[in-house]
Parts: C-alpha cells; sequence; structure tokens
C-alpha cells in the first residue's frame, strides 16, 4: 500500500512518514477509527514505508522487492492476526488457518470490513474472535529474526474482538517487544479493549475522511460525474466503506426510491387499486425488504424535513432522490412529522412482532394518508 492510494488524511500521512524517517515509530500503535476512514490502509502504507530502501519524503518507491512483497500481502516480516471462527480442532483457532481465506479476502481490499469479512468466510451467526491460542503464535513470530533484516510487523486487525485472556496474554509481549517488531492494531472502536492494551498503545486516531477528499477519491476511482461523486460522498458521510457497499447496490437504491415514489402518490390521492397491489407487494416481500423499505421511507421523511428548515447543503439526498424531493417536501412539516414517523415506527414494530405483512402497509398507507393531508 502506497500512502498515494490512502484517500485523504493528508495531516496524518505526513506526521507518520515524519516520524518514520526519524526512526521514532513507537513499538506498539494502535490505529483507531471507522473501518471506511482507512485505518488499516494506514498501518498497511506505513509498514511499507519503514521498510522500502529507496523511500522517498512523500512515499515508498512502490517497485522494490519489499514494495512487491508488501503489495501481494506476502511479505515474510509481515504477520496478521485477525478474528476467525471456530474450525474443527480447538487448539488450531489461530488466524494461520485461515491464511488462503484472508489473503484472497484482502488483496486488493484496503478498506475491509468486518461484515464482508464474515460474509467472505460465510460466517454469519458465527462466534466470531481472536482466541486465546493466537497469543502464543504472536509470540512465537516476534521471537523470530527479521527475514530480512528489517522491521517485523504484527498486524492485528480489529483488536477489539480480542478475547480477553488473549490480550492478556499478549500485554508482555506488547510490552517488551524484541528488537525491531512493530505492533499495528487496527480497531474501530477502543470500548471492548482491555484497559492494559489500550495503555500499552501510542493512539492514532483516523478521523473521517474529508467530504473533498472522499468525492475526489470517488470520482477517480469510479469513474463518476462529479454530481455522481457528490451525492455518493454526502450519503458516505467520510466512509469509504459505506461508498464501496453503496456501489455495489446502486440498483437496490433506485428501487427503493421508485416503489417509495410510487407508494407517496398512491397514498396522496389514495388510489384504492394501486394502494392494493402495492400492499400486496410490499406486504408479500421478505421481512428483510419490509424493514429495509420503512428505514428507507423514515430516511426520506426526516431529511425532507433537514431540508424544509432551509438546510439544503445538509440534506443527504441523491440529485435523484432531490428530484422527487422538491416536490414532495412541502407535504411534510412541522404539523405532521412526528405522527408520521410514529406510524412508520409502530408498522415496523408490528413487522417485527410478525403481524400480517400486507394488512400493515394497507392500514399504514390510509393513516398517511390521512397525514399527508394535513394543514400545516
Ligand atoms: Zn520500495
Amino acid at each position: 500500500m502506497l500512502f498515494r492510494d490512502v484517500i485523504g488524511q493528508e495531516e496524518l500521512k505526513s506526521g507518520l512518514r515524519e516520524r518514520a524517517r526519524q526512526g521514532m515509530i513507537p513499538h506498539a500503535n494502535l490505529f483507531l477509527g471507522e473501518e471506511g476512514s482507512g485505518p488499516f490502509a494506514l498501518a498497511m502504507a506505513l509498514a511499507q514505508y519503514m521498510s522500502c530502501p529507496h523511500r522517498t519524503d512523500d512515499d515508498s518507491c512502490g517497485e522494490c522487492d519489499s514494495c512487491k512483497k508488501f503489495a501481494s500481502f506476502q511479505h515474510p516480516d509481515m504477520h496478521f492476526t485477525y478474528p476467525i471462527y471456530t474450525k474443527g480442532d480447538v487448539s488450531k483457532n489461530v488466524s494461520t488457518s485461515f491464511n488462503e481465506e484472508w489473503r484472497n479476502f484482502i488483496i486488493g481490499k484496503p478498506y475491509p470490513t468486518f461484515t464482508s469479512w464474515i460474509e467472505h468466510l460465510d460466517a454469519a451467526g458465527k462466534n466470531m474472535e481472536v482466541f486465546v491460542g493466537e497469543a502464543e503464535v504472536i509470540s512465537r513470530n516476534m521471537a523470530l529474526r527479521s527475514y530480512e533484516g528489517g522491521y517485523k510487523f504484527q498486524v492485528i486487525w480489529l483488536a477489539e474482538y480480542l478475547r480477553q485472556e488473549t490480550a492478556n496474554k499478549l500485554l508482555k509481549t506488547i510490552e517488551e517487544p524484541t528488537k525491531g517488531t512493530i505492533f499495528l492494531l487496527v480497531a474501530s472502536s477502543s470500548d471492548r479493549m482491555l484497559s492494559t492494551i489500550l495503555s500499552r498503545t501510542q493512539l492514532i486516531k483516523v478521523n473521517a475522511i474529508a467530504d473533498e477528499d472522499l468525492t475526489g477519491a470517488i470520482q477517480q476511482r469510479h469513474s463518476l460525474d462529479p454530481q455522481q461523486a457528490r451525492d455518493l460522498s454526502q450519503f458516505a458521510e467520510g466512509d469509504y466503506a459505506k461508498v464501496l457497499a453503496m456501489l455495489n447496490n446502486a440498483e437496490g437504491q433506485k428501487e427503493l426510491l421508485g416503489q417509495f415514489t410510487s407508494w407517496m402518490r398512491a397514498c396522496y390521492k389514495r388510489d384504492a387499486s394501486e394502494l392494493v397491489n402495492m400492499a400486496a407487494a410490499l406486504g408479500g416481500a421478505a421481512k428483510q425488504s419490509q424493514r429495509q423499505f420503512l428505514s428507507y421511507a423514515l430516511h426520506f421523511v426526516r431529511q425532507c424535513i433537514v431540508n424544509n428548515y432551509g438546510q439544503t447543503d445538509l440534506a443527504r439526498f441523491t440529485s435523484e432522490e432531490g428530484a422527487f424531493a422538491s416536490k414532495f417536501a412541502p407535504f411534510i412539516h412541522h404539523g405532521n412529522v412526528l405522527r408520521i414517523t410514529e406510524l412508520l415506527n409502530e408498522a415496523m414494530s408490528d413487522l417485527f412482532r410478525n403481524a400480517n405483512g400486507k394488512m400493515v402497509f394497507m392500514d399504514l398507507s390510509l393513516r398517511l394518508h390521512h397525514e399527508l393531508h394535513r394543514p400545516q
């Protein structure tokens, strides 16, 4: 990973490079920030930079033997630990038994998320942790001599998933590492982490990516026009992982808007046959789709209010949504917004309780008709 491939975060990057050149990188570091703001990417760029013999003030060379090994995640002095599930023999509950899955997952994905890792392993519903056997593997790795004569790195991706006993066993290794060993812990939340681990690491706080940096990166990496890139960046709020998730589901978002638009028009007009059809379609869909649709409706209604209060630049609409919102937002006002929100939330709870979907949507539609006609 080159520093120039990490989106934004210029100040942080320049601080890291400078400390690396001065040999001032502490032996234990914690990159803490939302997955999509780039804590993992920054840790990777730093390790590569510290090891590149031809680095400049700005970046690693990207072409030497060391850089190539980092890029393919095959550097012998780079060790990875990550949460896994129990697979067969308990003593084998260590990251290396998932080596192949990990490499396939991580190559070309510098903004990994826990959710996508679970999907990759097909491990939904399984308990994912860093089990205690891992502490021994890490101590062993760190006791080895460096293969290439430089630094040795131990990355712990998602350090918040270290089990307590794993963390306790690691304390000594982290506190008194062998020479040339650098710990790179990556986490999105410090709440679950032991204070004893936190106090032994240098905190590197990774904030959300600045809007203009994220917009630029989206435009460049995904060949979108400036307006589309701005729309996505608005929604993602500095989180590149969210951008990727939305791009993967762009069709899904469009479909939701289409459904919501038709539903609101039918509710407003009290178009009986259309409402019956829609209640049948929505109510007959999978529970998860029903909840997703209602969450979308709630999001849309909230953004209409933000928009109505004159904060148009804060309303998080894509341009396609904005076109409908400009006509629809005036029908959402202080006289009905609370009730509409309540009705949507009630429908959501009814669906959770396995009420009949068609009836829930039909009832909701008629009540919304009433609210949309309520005077301001
Ligand atoms: Zn290099």
